[in-house]
């Protein structure tokens, strides 16, 4: 792991890119592939391949009392060095070494992830902590740094899998994209790294039920500046739900999220209404909540906003009576593999119309389980809407002008959607990443003025500033947090907001300090919901800083009535 750590502080050192590559490449050739294998997920910041699903389920605060007891330190003093280096991983490279004397054996990489699965598999935070207090107590400091930055999920040394991918080529004389390939398919780097070292690549297959990357849009700011990337349009409303990538083959279903974690068990009415594709599939689409009540303009159900679906999210069981009260759709935009074929390299144009084909496709008994109709014939005791949800084909319009695209916007808005998705009908399907030929045109929610309430130190480059800012709106009297954000101002902004802050503390924390309430910011965000998380009982989401409002003095910042009237309007 020494060697490991090391490549990570060379690789820390320099911000060229081509230079990280190099360092990595050049650690992968003198490391024997099972270990480089391993070093590669590690290097992407993760302690098991994407596709594992594995976790540790270590907590921040179990890690920070570990490191707490192994270094010896008071809580004030962790804080302090805490506060300095901005990740618990820096800090505890300052823990004493206790195995510089190397009657410990040290451990290897492949051990570090023998350990970690261990831990992962050990039930409760006592034995999990024991198998990290064994691990860390056999590291290096240096070691036990990178160790604790893989568990966290953050290495901090700019080093993206995109690098590490670019680093196998380089080191295996491969190409870039055979590695990309693979790395997508198998959702595994390691795996990816084994077949490149064997000259291999060829053989990376798609594995059902193993989620792949999604593919993302890019913001447009009008319908002119959509059109000037392409001239015809397939285009879309944009859905305010969950993205969801759908594995089926006959009447087994799993359904992804973005992150790639497994949500089925959130959606326990989906599989049933998925199940019997003519033909195994990946589908790519958006999870609603959804009325299925018949709208004043003769739709025949329409989607809620995502504050509705709120409620649904994040659960492992869900109730008969929440599906009942907040009933899901699945909105299918793509699909991405079907009857053994992989289809991302095809045509949206293309794609489009397999889907049409694989969703009218469906056997005729599972399509009769919409209520009213089974097996032709009417049914009088129809299963209960909301206990089987329905997979609509996300309707597609074409639109060559901004008139066009203009008139589908303000239909979209009319159906209470978020705007538009304006797709490339000649784009293939690009996993993981953000380009050109899927764009998004939304509606901007009003922003929010706020007042700083409490602020806290930043990460990575932000340390020893207060970058982070929990702010409040007015309920009579009294100021009520509603949202935290980090993003949005300029380096030279955050410097001089520190010194101002640090002078007007008015209660010291620890980890926060409540400040006096007398800085305004503008806030934008996606969206609100309600939520019991900050006291005003809303909580924004995606909150950041549009700017500092100098010109505001306090007592003008909104109150919760006008957050009311935002919410009531989206
Ligand atoms: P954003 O989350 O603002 O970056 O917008 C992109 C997201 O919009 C996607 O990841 C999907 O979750 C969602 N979305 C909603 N409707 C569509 C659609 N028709 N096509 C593609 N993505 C959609």
């Amino acid at each position: 792991m020494q060697n490991l750590a090391e490549t990570c502080e060379r690789t820390a050192a320099t911000t060229k890119k081509l230079e990280k590559v190099a360092i990595v490449a050049e650690y992968f050739k003198s490391t024997a592939p099972a270990e480089a294998a391993v070093s590669a997920v590690f290097l992407s910041g993760r302690p098991f391949p994407v596709w594992e699903e594995t976790t540790l389920q270590v907590g921040g605060a179990l890690l920070w009392r570990l490191v707490q007891e192994l270094s010896g330190r008071t809580d004030q003093e962790l804080t302090a060095a805490y506060r300095r280096l901005g990740d618990l991983g820096a800090v505890a490279a300052e823990l004493p070494d206790r195995v510089g004397t190397g009657d410990l054996a040290r451990p290897s990489v492949l051990a570090v992830q023998a350990a970690f699965r261990k831990i992962a598999a050990a039930r409760g935070p006592a034995v999990k902590g024991a198998g990290v207090r064994d691990l860390l107590s056999q590291a290096t400091p240096l070691e036990a740094k990178y160790i604790i930055k893989i568990m966290t999920g953050d290495l901090r040394i700019g080093l993206k899998e995109s690098l590490v991918e670019e680093a196998i080529a380089k080191a295996y004389g491969t190409t870039l994209p055979e590695v990309q390939r693979a790395n997508m398919l198998l959702g595994d780097i390691g795996e990816t790294l084994r077949l490149a070292a064997d000259g291999k690549l060829g053989q990376a297959k798609m594995r059902l039920f193993h989620p792949l990357g999604f593919m993302l849009a890019s913001p447009a700011a009008s319908a002119e500046q959509a059109l000037s990337y392409f001239d015809n349009a397939l285009v879309e409303d944009k859905y305010d739900g969950i993205r969801a990538q759908a594995h089926v083959s006959g009447d087994e279903v799993r359904i992804f999220s973005r992150t790639r974690d497994e949500i089925t068990e959130s959606f326990p009415e989906l599989p049933d209404a998925l199940a019997g594709l003519p033909q195994d599939a990946i589908l790519d689409g958006e999870v609603v909540a959804w009325s299925y009540l018949a709208t004043e303009s003769g739709e025949s159900g329409r989607a809620l906003p995502f504050s509705a679906l709120q409620q649904r999210l994040g659960r492992k069981k869900v109730s008969d009576q929440l599906m009942r009260q907040v009933p899901v759709a699945y909105l299918v935009f793509d699909v991405l593999y079907a009857g053994g074929e992989l289809l991302i390299d095809r045509p949206l144009s293309e794609r489009a119309k397999i889907l049409d084909g694989l969703l009218t496709g469906r056997s005729s008994e599972r399509r009769a389980r919409t209520p009213g109709l089974r097996q032709g014939k009417l049914v009088f005791e129809p299963e209960e809407p909301s206990l089987s949800a329905q997979v609509i084909r996300s309707p597609v319009s074409q639109a060559s002008s901004p008139e066009e695209l203009d008139q589908l916007f303000e239909a979209a808005q009319a159906r209470g959607n978020e705007g538009l998705m304006i797709k490339d009908p000649e784009s293939v399907y690009t996993p993981g990443r953000r380009g050109k030929s899927w764009l998004k045109l939304k509606r901007e929610l009003a922003t929010l003025d706020v007042v700083v309430t409490a602020v806290e130190y930043g990460h990575g480059k932000r340390i020893g500033v207060l970058s982070d800012y929990t702010f409040a709106v007015w309920d009579g009297e009294r100021l009520v947090n509603i949202g935290k954000a980090y993003s949005g101002l300029t380096d030279s902004e955050i410097s001089e907001m520190t010194k101002w802050f640090l002078e007007h503390v008015v209660d010291d924390q620890g980890f926060r300090l409540m400040v006096e309430p007398k800085i305004v910011l503008e806030v934008a965000f996606n969206n609100m919901m309600r939520s019991d998380r900050h006291e005003s009982g809303y909580a924004l989401r995606f909150p950041r800083i549009v700017r500092l409002r100098p010109d505001k003095l306090p007592d003008e910042a909104d109150a919760l009535e006008r957050v009311e009237e935002i919410y009531l309007k989206q």
